[in-house]
């Protein structure tokens, strides 16, 4: 699948003048779950709770893109769902999210970096309090100077965000929305997508923070894989190609923002479904291969890859019924 680098986007922002951006049919305060950090949903077909509970299998963008760079991270992640340690960089996205969504939560004029900064704290003793594994990224004997730099990072991060744009000037219609649809050839889509506007105009813009510290290089295929994965999931379920795909680098305040076209997107739900079914054979069989590259380097499953003289565990058999999901942190990264 061609993917489209930075220098060679045939169309650039701003597409709509920025400001068009600000008007939306619903209020982002009173979108259920705006304030605690939970998600909203745009699905095709609304499940029931007896139905969520036991979900269909899934393609996320995360686990699409694992696959596409590696069969078996794939499988380690998806089908043996092997744990992996958070790093602090994953841990400072998810704080990092958290708290731009609560920014959203409040009234226009209050979202200043000054509130970011207020809000910071407090979110991270939330999602310490739900997963307190992650104050053991912390040293006992340092920890109050780590966490402390850690914070300072992060605060940079929304900082660098409140350099991007300015979000009293824009109302999103939804943030960390949950999304999934069915393509006609029976895929089923699913994500969570950062944040979604909508111009006056009905022109959607999809919205994706990324904090990681990666090299912007490595990540940025993969960033605008997902992208385009969201946008064929909106297009799906709301009939409109979206306008723009912005991605905002908050590590290094720069934005980029792409425009796709609808043969573009049809294309890349061909891909989508190609990986899907590639997927399906490997989970039958169980031959999930390693694909060795650079990215080798983020991979916590080194040891057991035969890449590395490792041996996987023995093949467990295909999950039923999410091996698509995503965890907080593939969703903040
Ligand atoms: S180490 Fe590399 S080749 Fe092996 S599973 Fe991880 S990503 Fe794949």
């Amino acid at each position: 699948m061609p993917v489209t680098s930075r220098t060679t986007l045939p169309r650039v922002e701003p597409v709509v003048p920025p400001t068009a951006w600000l008007f939306l049919s619903r209020d982002a305060a009173t979108l259920p779950g705006m304030a605690n950090g939970s998600t909203t949903t745009d699905t095709a077909n609304a499940a029931t709770p007896t139905q969520q509970t036991a979900r269909r299998p899934a393609l996320s963008p995360s686990r699409a893109s694992d696959f596409k760079q590696c069969p078996l991270l794939y499988r380690f992640r998806a089908v043996d769902r092997l744990p992996e340690p958070p790093t602090k960089a994953q841990v400072r996205g998810t704080l990092v999210h958290s708290v731009l969504e609560r920014l959203f939560g409040l009234p226009r004029a209050d979202r200043t970096p000054e509130r970011a900064r207020e809000l910071l704290r407090p979110t991270w003793s939330q999602l310490s309090e739900e997963c307190p594994e992650w104050m053991e990224l912390f040293s006992e004997e340092n920890f109050d100077k780590e966490l402390n730099q850690w914070l300072t990072s992060a605060e940079k991060l929304l900082d660098s965000y409140f350099k991007l744009e300015d979000p009293r000037r824009l109302d999103p219609e939804a943030c960390e929305l949950h999304v999934e649809t069915e393509l006609s050839s029976g895929v089923l889509l699913r994500g969570y997508i950062d944040r979604v506007d909508v111009a006056p105009t009905g022109e959607i813009r999809v919205v994706d923070y990324k904090t990681g510290a990666a090299p912007r290089e490595i990540g940025e295929a993969k960033a605008m894989f997902q992208m385009k994965f969201y946008a064929v999931v909106l297009w799906r379920l709301r009939g409109i190609v979206p306008r723009q795909l912005k991605l905002m680098y908050l590590s290094d305040g720069q934005a980029l923002a792409y425009t796709p076209d609808e043969p573009e997107l049809a294309r890349f739900e061909r891909t989508l479904e190609a990986i899907w079914q590639a997927i399906l054979r490997a989970g039958k069989t169980g031959d999930f291969r390693p694909n060795p590259s650079k990215l080798c380097g983020w991979c916590s499953h080194q040891a057991l890859c035969p890449s590395f003289g490792g041996t996987p565990p023995e093949y467990p058999g295909w999950p039923e019924p999410d091996p698509g999901e995503e965890s907080v942190l593939d969703r903040a990264d």
